[in-house]
């Protein structure tokens, strides 16, 4: 009913943080001001390379999350950490510089039975914050074991040309910015990266989490 709607422009209703889901959410940002702060996201960069960034350690609270994204297919809880992701890094002078972003893209086998890609998702939460195209021509052609429990040496075997780029023309001098939610021994990213590089880009690495452990 009409008046209804004049009702919700006058007070809107206040929508619950997506991650504790209790208190409202701060106007403006993905969550309340309770849950962002207690997450302690900064920006570290990591060992690989190439310019790569993680925002939190993957521990505590962030693990917890992450695993309900992933067991419990939280779909909305990626896209919230997709804008936190993409808050935390858009006004960063380096970051100026990305053309796309570039999800790691998951075998359609398993994204068929987990329903989601959450390094899509994450992709998605950041372009609602900070405007930049998704790219979608890179492959994962190989139904690769999950890296967790694998030795270095048996990742990397394991990531042999598990990856494709269909049109390798748009690569070409531009800075892909490759999206992951933790970031282990970095096996993925430098296959991902060598890829790219390949094919004359630039790749650049943002992750939610770095793991400090084995995971
Ligand atoms: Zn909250």
């Amino acid at each position: 009913m009409w008046i209804k709607e004049f009702s919700n422009l006058l007070y809107p209703p206040v929508s619950l943080c997506p991650i504790c889901q209790v208190r409202s959410k701060s106007r403006d940002l993905p969550g309340c001001l309770d849950c962002l702060l207690s997450l302690g996201l900064t920006y570290r960069p990591l060992k690989t390379g190439f310019p790569a960034y993680a925002l939190a350690t993957y521990d505590g609270r962030i693990k917890e999350l992450l695993n309900q994204i992933k067991y419990q297919n939280d779909y909305q809880l990626a896209v919230t950490f997709g804008q936190l992701m993409g808050l935390a890094v858009r006004e960063l002078a380096i970051m100026q510089k990305v053309d796309y972003l570039l999800p790691v893209p998951l075998h359609f086998s398993r994204q068929r039975k987990r329903g989601f890609n959450q390094a899509l998702a994450f992709a998605e939460g950041i372009v609602k914050v900070w405007r930049r195209p998704i790219f979608n021509k890179v492959f994962r052609v190989k139904d690769t074991l999950p890296q967790s429990g694998l030795s270095p040496s048996e990742r990397r075997r394991n990531l042999n040309n598990a990856f494709v780029i269909s049109k390798a023309e748009h690569v070409r001098a531009k800075h892909l910015l490759v999206i992951d939610d933790i970031f282990t021994t970095g096996i993925t990213f430098s296959s991902l990266a060598n890829l790219i590089c390949k094919y004359q880009g630039h790749p650049m690495g943002l992750f939610l989490a770095q793991s400090v452990g084995n995971v």
